[in-house]
């Protein structure tokens, strides 16, 4: 695995899986544009995520909703008032921080001497900022006092007194911008999912339990976006919500905690480096009855959230559902008159009409990207001493499956075979096949590895029957990027036998 974040910063830019937003004009923070490359790995990270849980389950139905959402939606959903983080300005230079990162980023002596001056711990550090939360005045001077300096002027900085910072994004809808026409770009997919409910429910007879999934983008006005695409303003989620019976919420948590680490380790990565953490009461988010994060040990970063799989009770259908007051509902919810839809179905035994509770596994593609990057970066030292930087990706992840190179570019024998046989291979339906004529083929090697592509087809002069062995006419070296194996194969015989293993 990768040993620092800025390895595969280097490698994601080097190779064009990554590059930063709108560059060309200085670059835009919390951004970033998936290269050639970058957009291949994410399409099958989310391919495999929708493989296996909408194709491979018998009870999933999918769903692709709009990012612009009305702006009841949100204030039903409880975005309005509660989705924010708290963050402080230094008025020397007017820079502003995500409070809780500003104190994480300070020196360990700083660190504590905040958490002394506000009778907490560092180990407890959500205590902590929940305590500086709690009382804004006595936050800017703790600050102050204990000496936390800003990240830009190094200087000890003068803090203003925390406050929440909705990280909503706003927009106009139509050609009037006034206060009755704004809208949200939606800050998690799932909201989309809830205000489908009935639609879904009606239109495809499901019972409970079932789930909807749905993968896309949300947006998120962070107000510290860091670490490369671990956290960005312009993010895409894999959810799904899972409606089922009050009651049987607790056993199905449990279901799907395992499926989703079983889900990450066929990605490539190990339970071993995840670390599940059952979230305290008191840092719950508004709707949630009990949450794990999945939090993946992430080089440079160490352990941070890549998915978060809550039960969120009855508090979204039950928020955005309308005649709450005769529904029996067990979350607390703000009254909604707003609403025209009964989000309820019928119970499967009773056949009372019930507003189910919900299971929702939320994963980050690009924290997935990261993570998956991650784990196949390797460095080999090679039996004549050289150095070696390969992708391990597994083969369904890999951006390029095969690179069909020949191995003179300008003999009109080779190439006329070796495009032929990447025009069959990318028949098959394997995902990307590249034919290679950008350099030597030593070159070529270095840069399949690096991108993790499995297998690499050269196409020489014996394969054209103008080589010095004439038993290997018709015949491919196939070379494979983890053993370094180089097997002659029949060209009659070569799809069967890349297809058997990228299976
Ligand atoms: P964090 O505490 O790291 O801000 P969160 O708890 O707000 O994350 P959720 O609201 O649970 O995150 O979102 C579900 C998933 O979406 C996360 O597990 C993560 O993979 C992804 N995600 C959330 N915010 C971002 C972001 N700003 N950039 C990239 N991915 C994100």
């Amino acid at each position: 695995p990768a040993q620092s974040m800025e390895e595969l910063v280097s490698l994601c830019k080097r190779r064009g899986f990554i590059f930063q937003g709108s560059e060309i004009y200085g670059g835009l923070q919390g951004f970033y544009d998936y290269g050639p490359l970058g957009v291949e790995l994410k399409n099958n990270i989310k391919a495999a995520w929708w493989r296996s849980n909408v194709y491979e389950r018998d009870d999933m139905e999918g769903l692709d909703a709009s990012i612009i959402m009305h702006r009841m939606v949100l204030r039903h959903s409880g975005h309005e008032a509660t989705f924010s983080d708290p963050m402080v300005d230094n008025k020397k230079n007017n820079k502003r921080y995500r409070l809780d990162h500003l104190v994480k980023d300070q020196k360990a002596d700083v660190q504590a001497k905040v958490a002394e001056l506000m009778g907490e711990s560092v180990e407890n550090f959500a205590a902590l900022v929940a305590a500086l939360n709690a009382n804004p005045a006595r936050a800017s001077q703790v600050l102050r006092e204990a000496g936390v300096r800003d990240a830009f002027s190094g200087e000890v900085g003068e803090w203003t007194e925390p406050k929440p910072f909705n990280m909503m994004f706003k927009t106009t809808i139509g050609p009037v911008a006034d206060e009755d026409s704004y809208g949200y770009l939606r800050p998690e997919t799932a909201q989309g999912i809830f205000t489908n409910f009935k639609n879904v429910v009606d239109s495809t007879s499901r019972r409970l339990p079932f789930g909807i999934a749905q993968i896309g983008k949300a947006f998120r006005n962070e107000i510290t976006p860091r670490n490369f695409i671990f956290r960005v303003r312009e993010l895409e989620q894999m959810e799904i919500e899972f409606f089922c019976v009050p009651g049987t919420d607790e056993d199905w948590h449990e279901h799907w905690l395992e499926k989703r680490l079983s889900w990450w380790e066929a990605q490539g990565v190990p339970r071993s480096k995840i670390e599940i953490l059952d979230v305290p009461k008191e840092d719950l988010a508004h709707y949630s009855k009990r949450t794990y994060d999945l939090m993946y040990d992430y080089p440079t970063l160490g352990h941070e959230e890549i998915e978060g799989i809550a039960n969120r009770s009855d508090y979204d259908l039950g928020s955005h559902t309308k005649n709450q007051a005769e529904l029996g509902l067990v979350a607390q919810v703000e009254e909604n008159t707003d609403s025209i839809a009964k989000l309820t179905i019928p119970h499967p035994e009773t056949n009372k009409p019930v507003v189910p509770f919900v299971i929702e596994p939320s994963a980050g593609v690009d924290r997935a990207m990261l993570a998956v990057l991650s784990e196949a970066f390797t460095k080999e030292t090679l039996e004549n001493g050289n150095e070696r930087i390969v992708l391990k990706l597994r083969p369904h992840l890999a951006p390029i499956k095969v690179a069909v190179i020949p191995l003179a570019r300008n003999r009109e024998e080779i190439t006329t075979v070796a495009k032929a046989i990447k025009a069959e291979l990318q028949g098959l339906g394997l995902g990307r096949v590249l034919y290679e004529d950008s350099g030597n083929i030593g070159k070529a090697y270095r840069r399949h590895d690096e991108v993790g592509t499995p297998y690499c087809v050269t196409v020489d002069f014996d394969t054209v029957g103008k080589g010095e062995d004439p038993a290997l006419t018709d015949t491919v070296t196939v070379r494979d990027r983890d053993t370094l194996a180089q097997e002659r194969v029949k060209i009659s015989e070569l799809g069967g036998w890349i297809q058997a293993r990228l299976r």
